[in-house]
């Protein structure tokens, strides 16, 4: 048939209409995959939050367990210096003095280890407040397009029952013999378009070269035609 046939210009109506719900119902079917990932993106994120926080944390509690342990210390030597306002004898005293110093240098040895840990907080606390705030910007945007993904998906649905009415108004226009060689084509090719022009002698479904028979049962006879290579329902623009 020729594409400016009126019988044919309705089959390409519906075939329009055919092409773009199988086109929304594909989009569809990606939108949980797309969901999936943009999800994943998500606790991706939220778990680097929750990394730099527990590096922070853990350097706290270092610092708390070091900051008991000094305390420990000072008390300790409180407690020998006031043995020794009670020992009577020199080598007894001297044994305690002895004790002080050495509690005292392990004493300063931990403070030294203190502050150490104190400025690696400070880094550490700098870098996870860095990383919440841009991690936290970033996640609102996931959040954002996981949300718009999802409206995207309601539109879907929409638009798909929407062209379900439309199909079957087209549907009805065309005539009975014309669909159903449209519906035999569709059960026999998998990829669309199930309706396609000839041009230069070509089938622009399959891109092969079509008989003259089937230019002439297009052109001449002007009847519904199908490619004699892939199935195809072809016509000539005119
Ligand atoms: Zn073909």
């Amino acid at each position: 048939m020729l594409s400016n046939q009126p019988e044919f210009q309705k089959l390409l109506l519906l075939h329009s209409r055919d092409r773009r719900q199988q086109k929304l119902k594909r989009d569809l079917e990606q939108s949980p995959l797309e969901q999936n990932r943009i999800q994943k993106q998500i606790d991706v994120e939220k778990e680097s939050v929750a990394l730099a926080l527990s590096e922070w944390k853990e350097l706290e509690a270092k610092n708390n367990t070091l900051e008991n342990e000094i305390i420990a210390l000072t008390d300790k030597i409180a407690r020998l210096k006031h043995q020794q306002l009670e020992v009577k004898k020199n080598e007894e005293y001297r044994a305690l003095d002895n004790e002080i110093v050495t509690v005292g240098s392990s004493q300063s040895l931990l403070e030294d280890e203190q502050l150490e840990i104190l400025m690696k907080i400070d880094d550490a606390r700098k870098t996870a407040e860095i990383a919440k705030s841009k991690i936290t910007l970033k996640i609102e945007e996931l959040e954002k397009s996981l949300l718009s993904c999802k409206d995207h998906c309601l539109e879907l649905t929409a638009d798909i029952l929407k062209l379900d009415d439309e199909i079957s108004k087209a549907r009805d226009e065309v005539e009975p013999s014309i669909i159903s060689s449209y519906e035999r084509t569709k059960t026999v090719i998998t990829k669309p378009p199930y309706v396609t022009p000839v041009v230069d002698q070509k089938c622009s479904g399959c891109n092969l070269r079509v008989s003259n028979d089937v230019v002439s049962s297009i052109l001449v006879e002007r009847k519904i035609t199908q490619c004699d290579q892939c199935g195809r329902i072809v016509y000539i623009e005119r």
